[in-house]
């Protein structure tokens, strides 16, 4: 097990800000798990959580604890049978590298399995998949999640919950509210994946980008390719720009207020879905520097850092926004990536 200690959460997090760390262990195999838990009980420490930070904004106070970091490695076919196939991903893999499996897969009269394509190019962890739910282009995770298995820090064992057990919702699972927080460490991912393709109408976007191709067989590989290249379009390459994706939740309205919203000619989408993008740039921001960070002029849901000295620079940008966007459409935004460490 490796121990590392004063590193800095900025070099752990892609929005790249944060203070130090006292300690990082690489989390490489299942045992580690314990000893790892065991080091910070020893010290009194607080635990965190890391995949590949991509919805962790560290703050400047650092964090006088613990940071466990995945490196659980290796993906399984556990069951199949001729119509659909369990697959099991150790929670450090790359959840675009079980994608890219998936669609590669022999199912017996063609390649790929359907279920998780739409969620190509999604930057971070298999691990970290089911803590929010991931979503994209009509798919989330809570639609194929099988099971997890967990490492529960509180009882010390590991466990094996089924993806009813979990709560799963809208960026919303047991892993990120309540007790659960903290509380488990997962340890692998099993979904089950169709050998039936996905049939239109497509999310928007997608649909679109199929209909000036005119493109009719949606195999998973057709639909991965399509998702990856809208997102390319975009979205910031987390190589290139230091972002946690979106920025904020989209808002969910009731029918009532759905009704009001329209009458205002505020775009309302299934489920009373109300793009917080949208209001963003309808509040003029797109493209906007704030505080050394940069309203993305692509999709202004997300928040680049281009030259934030500190967390406080994003603080002051974070409050920008939700005050344009509170006083032209009375909406609050609320914050997508978590925060690790003091202020
Ligand atoms: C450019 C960009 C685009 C993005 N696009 C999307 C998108 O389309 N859809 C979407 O849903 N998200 C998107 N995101 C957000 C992000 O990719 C996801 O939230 C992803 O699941 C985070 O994975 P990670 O490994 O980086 O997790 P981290 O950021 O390291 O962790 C996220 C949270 O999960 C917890 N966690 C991580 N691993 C585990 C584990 N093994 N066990 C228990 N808890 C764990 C952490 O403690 C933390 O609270 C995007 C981000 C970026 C930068």
């Amino acid at each position: 097990m490796k121990i590392r200690e004063n590193v800095a959460i900025s070099t752990l997090t892609t929005m790249r800000l944060g203070g130090n760390a006292r300690y990082v262990i690489d989390i490489e195999e299942d045992k580690d798990l314990a000893e790892a838990y065991h080091f910070a009980d020893e010290k009194s420490l607080p635990t965190y959580i890391l995949g590949s930070g991509s919805n962790v904004i560290g703050r400047d106070g650092g964090f006088d604890g613990v940071i466990l970091v995945n490196k659980l490695h290796g993906i399984y076919v556990i069951d199949s049978d001729p119509a659909k196939i369990r697959l099991c991903a150790k929670s450090g893999d790359l959840l675009d590298d079980l994608v890219e499996y998936s669609v590669k897969l022999w199912n017996g009269e063609s390649y790929g399995y359907s279920g998780i394509e739409a969620l190509s190019k999604i930057p971070g962890t298999v691990g970290a998949a089911p803590v929010q739910n991931v979503g994209a282009y009509g798919q989330e995770i809570a639609q194929t999640l099988h099971s997890v298995c967990v490492y529960d820090c509180r009882d010390n064992l590991f466990k094996h919950m089924m993806a009813d057990e979990l709560d799963l919702s809208y960026r919303h699972s047991i892993f990120n509210t309540g007790d659960g927080v903290g509380r488990y460490f997962i340890s692998s991912v099993t979904v089950e994946l169709h050998k039936h393709w996905l049939k239109p109408p497509f999310y928007t976007s997608l649909q679109a980008y199929f209909d000036e191709r005119g493109v009719t067989e949606f195999t998973p590989q057709v639909v991965r390719d399509a998702v990856a290249e809208i997102r390319a379009g975009k979205l910031p390459d987390p190589a290139e720009f230091a972002s946690a994706g979106s920025f904020f939740k989209n808002i969910y309205l009731n029918e009532e207020e759905a009704e009001e919203a329209k009458k205002k000619d505020i775009p309302v989408w299934d489920g009373g879905k109300v793009p917080s993008g949208w209001l963003i740039e309808h509040a003029g921001l797109k493209g906007k520097e704030l505080y050394g960070m940069r309203v993305s002029d692509k999709a202004a849901l997300i928040l680049i850092n281009e030259n934030a000295k500190n967390y406080a620079d994003l603080a002051r940008a974070r409050q920008a926004v939700i005050d344009a966007v509170k006083e032209k459409f009375g909406y609050t935004l609320e914050q997508e990536p978590m925060e690790l460490g003091d202020e």
